[in-house]
């Protein structure tokens, strides 16, 4: 996808701040973080958002769900615990149309969602 934001974090085109990588996933630090831990975990493939996961795509997805482990552990918050959001459409609040799940930590977030 040669407009999106996130294929070009990919490919290296627009820098990012990585803090893991994969065949299948690049995990970096959100530009604008609301909270001390603030990841972006995307697939390299471009699929559009969670609505648009099938079983024929859905290995991506679970790529990235399987890197949620990982960087929690390296960034110190797999005890204390954490969030993780992906948002869809104009109602989600999605703003970038690139499968992404954002990991979020290292604070006392409130119960409940909105
Ligand atoms: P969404 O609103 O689509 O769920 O989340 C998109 C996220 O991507 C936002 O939190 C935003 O701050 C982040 N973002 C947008 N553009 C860039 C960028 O160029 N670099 C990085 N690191 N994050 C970005
Ligand atoms: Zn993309």
């Amino acid at each position: 996808m040669s407009d999106c934001i996130f294929c070009k974090i990919i490919s290296g085109d627009i820098p990012s701040d990585t803090v893991y990588e994969t065949e299948d996933v690049k995990v970096f630090k959100d530009i604008k973080p609301v909270a001390p831990v603030h990841l972006i975990i995307v697939p390299k493939v471009h699929i559009d958002s969670l609505n648009d996961v099938n079983y024929g795509n859905i290995e991506a997805a679970a790529a990235c769900l399987n890197a949620v482990k990982i960087v929690a552990e390296m960034s110190g918050i797999s005890e204390s615990g954490y969030r993780v959001i992906s948002n869809f459409g104009s109602d989600g609040g999605q703003t970038v149309n690139h499968l992404h799940f954002h990991l979020i930590g290292g604070v006392k977030m409130r119960e409940g969602l909105i």
